[in-house]
């Protein structure tokens, strides 16, 4: 296990002070939440030596993820299945209820939005960015919290498109950090046909898309 000794002490600590809020074990994770100076949600990996993350500075193998271990060694854990073995004996209108609850407390919203939409959102971003610069930070955060995870592979590569038409300047760090987050997105997916796709816009527009290099080289290598 690739915890820190010290680390691991000061979990048991955080563990034996019950503040662990509660250890849910789904398929081969367990999911927490436990209490530091903010709540962190933590996520620890049993097939995968115990690997833990954490929404805390430290972001894995910390003591809140050893915290989670701890309570799960414990038997002080519940088994996600029983929670969701609820869930089965339910009419269609209690668990529409349910969802309703969840959505609204949650602000789960853009789960619902139709992609489309987002496209076109994120279209109108990119051609506010030449008529006022500071617009590339509205256009990054968008990306970041909105954006890549509801995009399909397509939709990646027609944002790309758009940044190129909209002739925003590839050489500015802001404009390239916003490519990234794209980039890291594409290449997580390792889908091999929208990497193909990539791979033909690059070769048309390598100045541009000079940093894709950079990816397919270590994609590839
Ligand atoms: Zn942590």
């Amino acid at each position: 296990m690739q915890y820190d000794p010290k680390i691991m002490e000061r979990g048991k600590q955080y563990y034996r002070n019950n503040l662990v809020k509660y250890c849910i074990k789904y398929k081969n994770l367990l999911f927490g939440e436990v209490i530091g100076s903010d709540v962190y949600r933590v996520k620890v990996d049993l097939n995968d030596n115990y690997f833990g993350l954490c929404t805390c500075p430290y972001k894995y193998n910390c003591k809140h993820a050893y915290a989670l271990i701890e309570a799960y060694k414990n038997n002080n854990y519940i088994d996600a299945e029983e929670i969701f073995k609820e869930l089965k004996n339910k009419s269609k209108e209690e668990i529409l209820e349910i969802l309703k609850n969840l959505i609204i407390k949650n602000y789960l919203w853009d789960e619902f939005l139709d992609t489309e939409s987002l496209l076109n959102k994120a279209i109108g971003l990119i051609k506010l960015i030449p008529l006022e610069r500071k617009n590339i930070h509205t256009f990054k955060s968008f990306l970041r919290n909105q954006f890549v995870k509801n995009a399909d592979d397509e939709e990646l590569i027609k944002v790309i498109e758009e940044m190129i038409k909209a002739d925003l300047d590839f050489e500015d760090s802001d404009v390239i950090e916003a490519l990234t987050i794209i980039l890291d997105e594409i290449f997580r997916r390792e889908n091999k046909k929208i990497i193909e796709k990539l791979i033909n816009l690059y070769r048309k527009h390598k100045k541009e898309l000079w940093i894709v290099g950079d990816y397919l080289i270590e994609f590839y290598y």
